[in-house]
């Protein structure tokens, strides 16, 4: 029999020496879930026992943590804007810094029931998050993967938001007819082929790699994004997304010579540009 205060020393030593950044912290997380208690709950009982098969399924999760599996596919679940999205090796986890294409999408003039399109929807968490907080809106989420779109649908509907969002499996929207939305959001793969050495091994092996690469400079999507589905949509209507770091300079490039007129962008908590809003020109 040992005791959570041991168990949780010799972790936090463990994900200390771990080969990327691990914080001491997720110790208590794992064996949290693994107890089914909340993190809170295991403060101040430190001396308390432990059973050996709680112990043993403790050590699993431990072992998977090491090997580099994001702490959140371990618990199966991660918070985004307040809402908890079950995720798995399927999607991209979510991230706080795609808050802010929520943050950029609920500050936007839209019509009393917007339409939107959220183009690699993965877990859903954009689309949910939209429908939850605009109550009268309609959407469609699209994912090019089948397996993706099967863990949207369960994050929309545990979210009471199925009946308003659309999943369909598409590339960008090909096909349909996308001059009906009012606001189109996407958090595109855009990390570079040509840096993939340089990116933590915790993401480049371990999340699904058609979510985080699009060609050697990150920029294949986002470039279709402004000449493929900017041109496609209705004057005045809006498209929102995230980029990479070093980015921004590039797509206002881009967008000069596109439909699309730069509104403006927002800078993530490391003042990085991170969120890029533009709308479509009126000719
Ligand atoms: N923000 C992710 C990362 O840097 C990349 C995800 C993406 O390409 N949209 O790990």
């Amino acid at each position: 029999m040992t005791t959570v205060r041991a168990l949780l020393a010799a972790a936090r030593r463990r994900l200390a020496a771990a080969p990327f950044d691990a914080p001491p912290r997720e110790a208590r997380l794992l064996l949290a879930h693994v107890l089914g208690k909340r993190e809170v709950d295991l403060l101040g009982g430190d001396g308390d026992a432990i059973s050996a098969s709680a112990a043993a399924r403790f050590a699993e999760l431990l072992e998977r943590r090491l090997c580099g599996e994001p702490v959140a596919y371990l618990l199966g679940e991660r918070e985004f804007w307040g809402r908890s999205f079950r995720v798995d090796a399927r999607v991209l986890v979510p991230r706080p810094e795609t808050e802010h294409l929520i943050e950029a999408a609920l500050a936007l003039p839209l019509p009393p029931q917007p339409h939107f399109l959220d183009l690699g929807t993965g877990s859903g968490c954009i689309a949910t998050t939209l429908a939850c907080e605009l109550t009268a809106a309609r959407g469609v989420a699209l994912d090019l993967s089948p397996a993706t779109l099967a863990v949207a649908a369960g994050n929309l509907h545990r979210h009471g938001a199925s009946s308003r969002v659309r999943l369909l499996a598409s590339d960008l929207g090909r096909g349909l007819a996308l001059s009906r939305f009012d606001l189109v959001v996407s958090n595109p793969p855009y990390l570079a082929l040509a840096d993939a050495s340089a990116i933590s091994t915790e993401v480049r092996d371990q999340e699904p790699h058609l979510a985080l690469f699009s060609g050697e400079r990150g920029l294949d999507t986002i470039e279709r994004l402004l000449f493929e589905v900017g041109p496609a949509l209705a004057p005045a209507a809006w498209l929102a997304f995230e980029i990479g770091a070093g980015q921004l300079d590039p797509v206002l490039e881009m967008a000069e010579r596109s439909r699309l007129e730069p509104a403006h962008w927002i800078a993530d908590l490391a003042g990085i540009p991170r969120v890029v809003v533009l709308r479509r020109r009126a000719t």
